[in-house]
């Protein structure tokens, strides 16, 4: 008896020992897997960060160092490693930059975690100590930053360099970063000064130079060139454009039918009603005085055909068409003029002006300028050129982290020193915190405050440096109170980073840790995975196929041919459907 009852106690832990496991397992295999994809993009920060090299399945290849990037290509499946790849997205949209940063820093407090779970700390109580801390280094932050003005110039050049720095087309800095600077300043409106909308400045990708001869060009750039049939004109000077969103061709039947013509004297007047149609709607445009014609791309049926690019070319307009449906937002703001949807509503009050409108060949192909144009809305056009599609696509992206650190600084405009010196000082003084702090609070806090350190260290061990020896140094400097010193990546020591000119906003560093001790927050509180099959009528198929295979039960049996039975009639009701609707037509066409 004694033997009994001194076993059921050891059961009952054994029990409640396996069910905490579970948790503990499901905590520990979320962190790993988010760790290894911040792993993964470490040896990619900072200027002296390694870049990647991305194969994708359809062949396509893309060399980059940015973290968004790397993360959006990997193909992640473990639900808590996506969570870093959406960490690093939230990241983008919000400040545009940094998001290698939060992902690295993410990886360094998941790191942290581990061992404070392994401790014995309550994930409840890690989680809101995190939250705490992460408030607190805002303030921290906040505190360190410099205030900047919009006018100053030099000081936004010297933050998009900082981001420039890091990237494959760093060497392009001087000239990307005043391009950056002066693209976002010219869409600023001063009705609401801090806001900047990049959707106004449209990147144009051109194959052909070097990445020296990107250009910001104040008008429109289209990728294509000018329609050449039947000779029609390819510059326009004092052009008047008109954006069209309807065709210029005859028009189609709404129903698919065949007309069967036998007679030549039927044939002609078909033609010539084809004529006059054609005819009838140029004799309008012209009428106007338009002279540019921009042509959306259409689908239902050709924009333009070659006999009304034929009379255009007579009536000496110039055309430019498949213009893409998304464009033509940005086109009319920057032209000023309304989009025509129909013939019936051309009207000269309509058209954007212009100087001149002319094709340029550049490189291998051409392109059509718009330049001087009257009253043109707040939109700006950067082209960029380079020697291969790698190239341009990088630089492509290098621009896109550039333009948003600039509008980071439009709307906050704080600057804040970067190469490591933000986040040491971040770490010195919640380590301070942390002792005024009680209980298991301060011993997490303190956690965080070691996290924070992985970017300093990072940053060293990228640069070939030595990480143990700078980050003690550095440690070291900041508690004598410099609170700017940094590592100098180019000198390889700790110098002033203000003075090195690499500043970086302040939204950048505080969003990265706001983000990511939400993201890491969320993992720890996660403690279990619940898989839920959604069962779609081929999943249940499959399902009742392989069931029936395995256990060939009359049940079952009887089942699947039950399901077969119906999903046929279903089709054959489909079907039916469609001739009805189709016999419907016929009928209505015949009236
Ligand atoms: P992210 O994608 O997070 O922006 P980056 O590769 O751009 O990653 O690296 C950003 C980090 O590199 C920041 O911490 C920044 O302070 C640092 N950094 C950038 N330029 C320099 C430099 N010239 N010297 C030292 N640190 C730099
Ligand atoms: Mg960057």
């Amino acid at each position: 008896m004694a033997a009994v009852t001194a076993a059921q106690p050891r059961s009952s832990k054994t029990e409640s020992y396996v069910d905490n496991k579970r948790k503990e397992d499901i905590r520990q295999a979320n962190i790993k897997a988010a760790r290894a994809v911040a792993d993964a993009v470490r040896t990619s920060l900072g200027p002296k960060g390694m870049d990647k090299m991305i194969s994708t399945a359809n062949g396509e290849v893309i060399i980059t160092n940015d973290g968004a990037t790397i993360l959006n290509k990997m193909e992640v499946l473990q639900p808590a490693a996506k969570m870093l790849v959406d960490l690093s997205k939230s990241q983008d949209s919000a400040a545009g930059d940094g998001t290698t940063t939060v992902v690295v820093i993410a990886g360094a407090l998941l790191k942290q975690c581990l061992l404070l779970l392994t401790n014995g700390i309550h994930p409840t109580v890690i989680s809101d100590s995190l939250h705490k801390a992460s408030t607190k280094a805002v303030d921290v932050l906040t505190a360190m930053a410099v205030p900047l003005e919009i006018s100053d110039r030099e000081s936004l050049i010297k933050s998009a360099s900082t981001s420039l720095n890091s990237k494959v087309v760093s060497q392009y800095s001087t000239l990307l970063a005043p391009l950056a600077v002066d693209s976002v300043l010219s869409v600023v409106d001063p009705a609401k000064p801090d806001m900047v909308d990049l959707r106004d400045i449209k990147i144009v990708k051109k194959l052909g130079g070097t990445v020296d001869d990107t250009e910001l060009v104040k008008g429109l750039v289209f990728d294509k060139k000018a329609s050449h049939a039947a000779g029609g004109p390819t510059r326009m000077e004092n052009a008047k454009i008109a954006v069209i969103q309807f065709q210029i061709s005859p028009p189609k039947t709404d129903i698919e039918q065949s007309i069967v013509v036998s007679d030549y004297t039927q044939m002609d007047r078909i033609l010539k009603e084809e004529r006059n149609y054609i005819l009838g709607m140029i004799k309008k445009i012209k009428a106007t005085g338009c002279n540019v014609l921009l042509i959306q791309k259409s689908i239902l049926r050709d924009a333009v055909t070659d006999l009304s690019l034929h009379y255009l070319a007579k009536a000496k307009i110039m055309v430019i068409k498949d213009v893409e449906r998304e464009d033509i937002e940005f086109i009319t703001k920057t032209l000023n003029c309304l989009p025509i949807a129909n013939i019936e509503h051309f009207r000269a009050e309509k058209l954007g002006h212009a100087d001149l409108v002319e094709e340029v060949s550049l490189g291998d192909g051409k392109i059509v300028k718009v330049t001087g144009i009257k009253d043109m809305g707040r939109t700006t056009t950067v082209l960029i050129r380079g020697s291969n599609q790698l190239v341009i696509d990088e630089a492509e992206r290098s621009l896109h982290d550039a333009l948003c650190v600039v509008r980071c600084l439009v709307s906050k405009r704080f600057l804040i020193a970067g190469g490591g010196a933000p986040e040491i000082e971040l770490s010195r003084q919640l380590g301070a915190w942390s002792k005024v702090l009680h209980g298991m609070e301060g011993y997490c806090v303190r956690s965080f405050a070691e996290a924070l350190e992985v970017i300093p260290y990072t940053l060293a061990e990228n640069a070939g440096l030595n990480p143990i020896a700078i980050v003690t140094e550095l440690r070291n400097r900041h508690a004598q109170g410099e609170i700017n010193a940094g590592i100098n990546v180019r000198k390889g020591q700790i110098t002033n980073i203000l003075e090195e000119n690499v500043v970086q906003p302040l939204l950048v560093s505080t969003s990265a840790i706001t983000l990511a001790t939400e993201c890491v927050r969320m993992i720890l509180k996660i403690d279990d995975i619940v898989n839920v099959r959604i069962m779609k009528w081929q999943s249940t198929a499959k399902y009742l196929l392989s069931s029936r295979i395995l256990y060939g039960g009359f049940f079952l049996n009887f089942l699947f041919c039950l399901f077969v039975f119906f999903s046929k009639l279903c089709f054959l009701v489909n079907n039916e459907t469609i001739h009805m609707q189709h016999a419907h037509l016929t009928i209505q066409a015949l009236l």
